[in-house]
This record gives C-alpha cells, sequence and structure tokens, in this order.
C-alpha cells in the first residue's frame, strides 16, 4: 500500500507542479531526441522549461551530465545556442544507476529500491528547488510505460502519482501499431491524459530509393493510429517526425520547427494552474448539481475530487487526503484496487450489462452462489438490486407477498426500532427513524410503521433480557398486523452509530417465531467484514428470514444491492404460479457482478480479520484521549467503526474544513463524528485520522459558532 508515503501529505506549499511526462512505446524509439528537441522549441516560444531525467540508467554517478549512453548532455546539445535562461539549467538528472537496465533491476543492483511516491517527492523537490526559475518540466521515463520501479509499481504509477499529462513517443515502423496501441490503452486504463502522440521512423531514411513496402507502411500507422485515437474520442495530435543520422545544430532546429504548434500548445496549459480550475469546478457544481441532504440555495462547502487511491483522496488543488469514511461503508478495500480495476475492465471487455429478464450471466450466477455461501445458513435465494435503498424496499416486498401467499392478509405493516437507518425511498424510509427520518416531511405519503425502542444494552455491558421487553409487548399488541421485523444487527448505522448486544437479536428472532412475522436484517452497512465478522448476523447466531446486503458488496466501486431469503420465503411468494413483483432495469448487472466477485476474492484471502482487528486496536487506542474532552458524550469502538458521539450537533461544515486542512477526510452528521477507515490503511493513518478529531474538538470546529 502506498499510503504512508505519497506524494503530497496535506497542504503543499508553493506553485503546483507544472510539467508533461515523455514516454515511448518501448526503449530506442526516439524519447530522448524528442524531449530534446521539444525542450528547444519551448525555450524558443519563450517557456523557461529543463528536462528531467527522473532515473537514469546506464550510467555511473557523476557522469549524468557527460557519459555518452545519458540523456542529459543531449538536452543540453538542443539548446547550446540559445541563450540561457536564467537559475535554469537545461538538464536535471535526479538518480542515476549504472547497469544498464529497467530501474528496478538498476536499483537493486546498486542496493537501493525505488518507489512511484518517493520519485515522485522528488520531482516536486526538485521543483520547489528551481524557486520559479522554471515554468514546465519534461520529464523523460525510463523505456516504456510498464517499465518496473518494484515489484508492485511501473513507471505509469509514477505518472499518476504525479497526474501528468503524457507525450507519447512511438517507433514508426513495422509493430508500430501493436506497440502504440497497447500504450494508449494502458495510459487509458490509467486514466491519464496523452498530450500528444510522436512517430519517428525506427530506421533513418535511406539514401537512393525509399522501399516502397516501408514507405506504405510508415505512412499508414500515422493514420491508422488518428483514426483509432478519434474512435476512443481523444483528439491529442499524431505528430510525425523525421529521424535525423546526425544530430548537429540544423537538425535540431529542424525539429523543433516540426514541434512549435506542441510548444505553443504546452505553452497555454502552463497558464492555467489547477488551484483555479479547482475552485472553477466547484463554482460550476454550485449552479447545477444538487449533493446528499443539502441546500441548493445555501451552498454547501466542497472539495473536488480528482483521483483515489489505497485509504487516499487526492483533491482538485494537489492535496491529498486520509479517508477515514471509505466513502460511506463502500470502500472497504480501499480505492483503485488493482484486483478490482481488472474485474471492471476484463467484465467490461466481454459484456457490461444485459437485461436479466429471461438471460443470465456467469458474473451473476457465481456471485449469487458465493453470497449464500457467506451468509447464515438457511438463506437460499438472492434478488438483486441497484441499491441498498432498493434492497430494502424488496425485502419489505418479500415479506408481504410471503404473508399473502400464506393467506395472512391483514399482516401489512414492519415492526422496527428507533435509531435505525434503512435508505432513502419512500418504503425503506417508513422504517427510519422517525425523527432523524424526518417523517413529519412527509406524513401523508409515508406508511405508517411500528417502533419500537432501540435494543438499550451496549454491545460491551452483560445482556440485560429486559432490553427485549419493548419488542415483546409491541408483538403482543400488533403482531397479528406485522408483516416481519427489520433492523440492523449489533450496529445501527447512519440513524446513530449505535452497537448493541448480539443476545437480543437471539431474543428477537424467538419472539418472531412466535408471533408469525419474519425477521430482516438489513446489513447494507455491517456486511462484509465491518464489525469484524463477515456478516453481523454470526455476532449472534442467528439466521434471519431475509437479508440485505450493499455497500462494500463491490468494494465501493459500482453500486449494487442483494436481497437474500430461506427457501421457505420464496416457496410461500412463489405458491400457486404467483412471481415476485420487482425487476429493475438494471438487476445483476454485469460490471457490478463481476467487480463483486473480485471484492469477495479479497475477503477470501482473509486478511480482512486482521485488518479490521488493527482498526479496533488503533481506533481504541486513538479516540480514548477525545473521552475527557467537554461536549463529548461517548465514545465507542466496535470493529473497524469508530464513533465520537457529542452531546448536540456538530457543525458539519466547520469540522469537514477543519478536518480537511488536517490532511484527512472525514465527514460527521448530526452528533456524530465517526471513522470507518478502508481496511488497508495503515496503522499511522488511522493514528492521524484520530488525532484529527481530537484536535478538530480541542479547537471547537465542533460548535455551531464555529
Ligand atoms: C446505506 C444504507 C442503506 C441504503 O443504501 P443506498 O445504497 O444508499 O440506497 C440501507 N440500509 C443501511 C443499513 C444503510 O447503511
Amino acid at each position: 500500500m502506498r499510503g504512508a508515503d505519497s506524494t503530497g501529505g496535506a497542504m503543499r506549499e508553493g506553485r503546483p507542479l507544472c510539467a508533461v511526462f515523455v514516454s515511448g512505446t518501448g526503449t530506442d524509439v526516439g524519447k530522448t531526441v524528442f524531449t530534446a528537441a521539444l525542450l528547444r522549441a519551448l525555450r524558443l516560444a519563450g517557456v523557461a522549461a529543463q528536462a528531467v531525467k527522473p532515473v537514469q540508467t546506464g550510467v555511473p554517478a557523476g557522469e549524468e551530465y557527460d557519459a555518452l549512453q545519458a540523456d542529459a548532455p543531449v538536452y543540453t546539445a538542443a539548446v547550446a545556442d540559445l541563450p540561457p535562461v536564467p537559475g535554469l539549467a537545461p538538464a536535471a538528472v535526479l538518480r542515476c544507476f549504472s547497469l544498464p537496465a529497467s530501474p528496478h533491476l538498476a536499483a537493486a543492483y546498486d542496493g537501493k529500491r525505488l518507489k512511484a511516491a518517493e520519485l515522485a517527492r522528488d520531482i516536486l523537490k526538485h521543483w520547489d528547488g528551481l524557486n520559479g526559475a522554471a515554468e514546465l518540466l519534461l520529464l523523460e521515463g525510463a523505456g516504456g510505460l510498464c517499465v518496473p520501479l518494484n515489484k508492485r509499481e511501473d513507471m505509469l504509477d509514477l505518472m499518476d502519482a504525479l497526474d501528468l499529462p503524457v507525450l507519447l513517443v512511438s517507433g514508426n515502423g513495422l509493430g508500430a501499431l501493436n506497440h502504440t496501441l497497447l500504450s494508449l490503452a494502458a495510459l487509458r486504463d490509467k486514466g491519464l491524459r496523452l498530450a500528444a502522440l510522436a512517430l519517428i521512423p525506427t530506421q533513418p531514411a535511406a539514401a537512393g530509393a525509399p522501399d516502397e513496402d516501408e514507405a506504405r507502411i510508415l505512412a499508414d500507422n500515422p493514420r491508422m493510429l488518428r483514426a483509432r485515437l478519434a474512435q476512443a474520442g481523444c483528439d491529442a495530435p499524431v505528430l510525425e517526425l523525421p529521424r535525423l543520422a546526425r544530430l548537429d545544430g540544423a537538425a535540431w532546429q529542424r525539429l523543433a520547427a516540426e514541434l512549435s504548434p506542441l510548444a505553443e500548445e504546452l505553452r497555454r496549459s502552463v497558464e492555467c494552474p489547477r488551484g483555479e480550475a479547482a475552485a472553477d469546478l466547484v463554482s460550476r457544481d454550485h449552479g447545477a448539481v444538487w449533493h446528499p441532504y443539502a441546500s441548493a440555495v445555501e451552498l454547501p462547502p466542497l472539495c473536488a475530487a480528482r483521483r483515489s487511491h489505497d485509504n487516499r483522496i487526492v483533491l482538485a488543488d494537489g492535496r491529498e487526503l486520509i479517508d477515514g469514511m471509505s466513502s460511506w461503508w463502500a470502500a472497504a478495500h480501499g480505492y483503485n484496487h488493482p484486483r478490482l480495476l481488472a474485474a471492471l475492465r476484463s467484465q467490461a471487455g466481454r459484456m457490461p450489462h444485459v437485461m436479466f429478464g429471461g438471460l443470465t450471466h456467469a458474473p451473476a450466477v457465481e456471485l449469487a452462489e458465493r453470497l449464500l455461501a457467506h451468509m447464515p445458513r438457511g438463506l437460499e435465494r438472492v434478488f438483486f438490486a441497484d441499491s441498498g435503498s432498493v434492497a430494502v424496499e424488496v425485502a419489505l416486498k418479500m415479506a408481504l407477498q410471503y404473508q399473502q401467499g400464506r393467506g395472512e392478509t391483514r399482516r401489512t405493516r414492519f415492526l422496527t426500532p428507533r435509531g435505525g437507518y434503512h435508505g432513502d425511498t419512500l418504503g425503506a424510509m417508513s422504517v427510519c427513524d422517525p425523527v432523524t427520518g424526518m417523517h413529519s416531511l412527509f406524513a401523508g405519503l409515508l406508511p405508517r410503521q411500528i417502533f419500537m425502542e432501540r435494543p438499550s444494552c451496549r454491545f460491551d455491558a452483560p445482556f440485560d433480557p429486559a432490553s427485549l421487553d419493548d419488542a415483546r409487548r409491541a408483538l403482543e399488541q400488533h403482531g397479528k398486523e406485522i408483516a416481519a421485523v427489520i433492523l440492523e444487527p449489533v450496529v445501527q448505522g447512519a440513524g446513530g452509530m449505535w452497537f448493541y448486544h448480539p443476545d437480543y437479536l437471539r431474543g428477537l428472532a424467538e419472539l418472531c417465531r412466535g408471533a408469525g412475522t419474519l425477521l430482516i436484517f438489513d446489513e447494507i452497512a455491517t456486511g462484509f467484514g465491518r464489525t469484524g465478522k463477515f456478516f453481523a448476523a454470526e455476532w449472534a447466531g442467528v439466521t434471519p428470514d431475509i437479508l440485505c446486503c450493499g455497500k462494500a458488496l463491490t468494494g465501493g466501486m459500482l453500486t449494487l444491492a442483494a436481497t437474500a431469503c430461506t427457501g421457505d420465503v420464496a416457496r410461500e411468494i412463489c405458491r400457486e404460479g404467483r412471481v415476485f413483483m420487482h425487476g429493475p432495469t438494471f438487476m445483476a448487472n454485469a460490471l457490478a457482478c463481476a467487480v463483486a466477485g473480485a471484492a469477495l476474492d479479497i475477503l477470501d484471502e482473509n486478511r480482512w480479520q486482521g485488518q479490521v482487528a488493527g482498526l479496533e486496536t488503533a481506533m481504541r487506542q486513538g479516540l480514548e484521549p477525545c473521552r475527557q474532552l467537554p461536549g463529548v458524550a461517548d465514545v465507542r469502538v466496535l470493529g473497524g467503526i469508530g464513533v465520537v458521539e457529542m452531546e448536540q450537533a456538530v457543525n458539519t461544515a466547520a469540522l469537514q474544513t477543519c478536518f480537511v486542512e488536517q490532511g484527512v477526510w472525514i465527514r460527521p452528521f448530526n452528533r456524530l463524528i465517526y471513522l470507518m477507515p478502508p481496511y488497508p490503511s495503515p496503522a499511522t493513518d488511522v493514528a492521524r485520522l484520530c488525532a484529527a478529531v481530537e484536535e478538530a474538538l480541542r479547537r471547537g470546529a465542533h460548535r455551531a459558532d464555529a
């Protein structure tokens, strides 16, 4: 995990880096000559540019500016006759290794290890060290895009860490199409922008009559590549440069002239720094977009996010935040997980989606089988829905149709504890806490459900059987009208982040059985390891009649949810030829099912138990000091969930700002400041999240007048 040693950290002082990456489709395609010629073209266009080699291999340290195989002397030669830019050498080399090999191997040979984040930091340090003398850096990679830096990372990861546009140089000749198209696919998959593609013949133009076959290939390659780029909606120019046998002053001048339109283009891009673009995005958002639980008149504070990786969210202005939210329980394995991305891409290439009426596919079937294998024994059938709220609607409808199947047509209501949260569609909302769910706003529309006290016995206290009294009373009083009891097992999430005793669920299951009502577990938040068990139902050893899951199901990459029921429920619903009346358009979306399969693969590696236990330990320790602070009502931690409950509703906007200043992403609501970091978060990052909460409270950022 790149986590702890990433590029930005919190606020980066100084000017934002202005640079482009030059890479090739392989070694010896003319990258260095291209970089040098572009350096000259930029300088002629009045841009204070410098060519930088972050990693130079095949050159012993100390010889980087004069060795025959080194790139820096080529850069220097290209601008030798131009007036120097004050305070700015034409070339710089950041790391040098003597073995002429891939950087990972060359570094290992010298007893070193390369890391994308460290190289990115070197580049930023170099940029800052130039003290404004440079307007643009041309960063020339080593070899091609997938050249390894270490066991896990490639050159692409360095480009990704800095999120720079890429100039791709390709050798024009036989085989160029294959290498170039593969490189373009790799760039696209990484979400990097192609600034231009340059083709340079692999052979110098032969003296005498040109070979006709060769000429055909050379002319066709750029045509084909332009067509393919246009097809993919990419408007980057495809440049054709000559390969010159002798690199003298006239040659540099000729190449620079060919590159002058590109240099002009780059000069224009220098003039719009990123901070402004980020501010612009937020103001456009304020003109057109609505955010969750937000006003469209009094506009909420927003941060523009640009990229994500591991447990980090990178903002548009370059700041990088440690994520404490897993994007609302979902991104349990961190962001951009390579397994999830690979599953998404390969399924996208095969079949992104087909209707699920009358058709089926392997990603859905396999996912259903695997989910049932992980769920409490007795659940036998999976219905896929497109969001958690819809999965809850499906569960409620299943319960109603079940009771109808049994001839219990009076059972049309649901019993649920206060403090619950089940989603924002009407049916789901009707079983949310009536106060925090703002039922008064929708009084005419919402079905009136029956509410009981929230399970009062804390998770970490001895079980008090009296905590079941209200459930017993409600079932006695309303039993004949109740189709099902619905609740979140062990952890009530968005309704209050409340952890209660698993024995409550055992007692409740028994009461339900006695009263002829079904039991629905909403595991949309608790599922997939977050509480320390794969499903929270395992804490109680109870099998519900219906179980909903979602959120972390796809590891936070796509929206997908599932509602599973027992064979008995399925049979009653389908009595006498009846069918279950639900069918979302995007039911069992193949992309989402494939990604969910990969997320289960990650869980099946069984690292999550250790990771969640680590989060629990780190948060117990890190949040403990908050307990003593004024205004704090309770501090509690279970599995990967840490909660600081305040006595009063907090100032969400002021806290958000205070957290972002500290380089963390935490979004509190109501009286709750809570953490649920991605499982693989390094302990040092979890400590920083906890420290940020403590610091925010000490500063009083939670107060209404903050
Ligand atoms: C988030 C959540 C839902 C709703 O899921 P969406 O995907 O947001 O519709 C339902 N139940 C619980 C317990 C949740 O945490």
